[in-house]
């Protein structure tokens, strides 16, 4: 996958992308990312990317021009067809961001993602170059920067051989529709709490069946509204029933 971000603050990027499994992804060359700096696509000896807003107000809005320059310069690369590229502006304003969009994006063999600052940018950057709009969460952050990283990080982790074991992404919270059970490691015993028998018993069954059953009582307790929507059998609601009404 090629991923190239649009940003105004290229070395925000350094080290998320040089630790950890986005720096193994990239020195495995799973996936390209390429950093633009929005400002390289001006032309004025002052390098203007942002302007007053029309009709008054505080705060600067970013320029038309360097963005659509910036996507522009690279649409010829592409081989895939424009549709086959998301162009994504990272706003407040966006479709919440989710695991369920994270594997919609790791299907494309390429994006771009633009990242706002100050007021946001002007508003036919939005009609005429983005094809989509997403958003990390209900609050404003100062610039969209963050918030690609976020959805960087991840759809990376869902592209094929990222994972050290991609059994891991089947029981990852959201994947299922489940929140995950509770992990425990060594030592068995800690200031007097113990880890659950049954994680100890080397039955593999049993221990399959107990991390089902806490899945759905911790989706229950803390996620109630992920429950409509997860794919449980017909015992397994009914033991939402139970639990509901206990
Ligand atoms: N005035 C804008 C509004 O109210 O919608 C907010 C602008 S914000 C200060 C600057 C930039 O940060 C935005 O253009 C966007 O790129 C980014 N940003 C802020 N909050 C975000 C969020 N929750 N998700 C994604 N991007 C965000």
């Amino acid at each position: 996958m090629q991923i190239d971000i649009l940003t105004l603050f290229p070395q925000m990027f350094e080290s998320p992308f040089s630790t950890g499994i986005l720096k193994r992804a990239i020195d495995h060359k799973l996936v390209r990312i390429n950093i633009c700096d929005i400002r390289d696509c001006t032309h004025d000896k002052h390098h203007t990317v942002d302007d007053y807003a029309y009709g008054g107000g505080a705060g600067m809005v970013l320029k038309p021009e360097p963005i659509f320059e910036a996507v522009e310069s690279i649409k010829p690369d592409i081989e895939e067809g424009v549709n086959m590229l998301p162009i994504i502006l990272l706003t407040p304003q966006g479709r919440p961001f989710s695991q369920e969009i994270a594997y919609e994006l790791s299907r494309y063999m390429h994006m771009i993602l633009i990242c706002g600052r100050y007021e946001g940018v002007d508003e036919r950057v939005r009609g005429h170059l983005v094809t989509d709009e997403v958003s990390i969460g209900d609050y404003v952050l100062s610039g969209g920067e963050l918030a690609a990283m976020v959805v960087v990080d991840a759809v990376v982790r869902l592209l094929p051989g990222v994972l050290g074991s991609e059994a891991s992404l089947l029981d990852d919270s959201y994947a299922t529709g489940l929140l995950e059970y509770p992990q425990y490691t060594r030592p068995d015993e800690y200031k007097g709490w113990s880890v659950p028998q049954v994680l100890l018993s080397g039955n593999h069954a049993q221990i399959a069946n107990w991390r089902r059953e806490q899945a759905i009582l911790r989706t229950l307790e803390r996620r109630p509204d992920l429950l409509d929507k997860a794919n449980l059998s017909l015992e397994e609601r009914r033991l939402v029933d139970r639990l509901k009404q206990s």
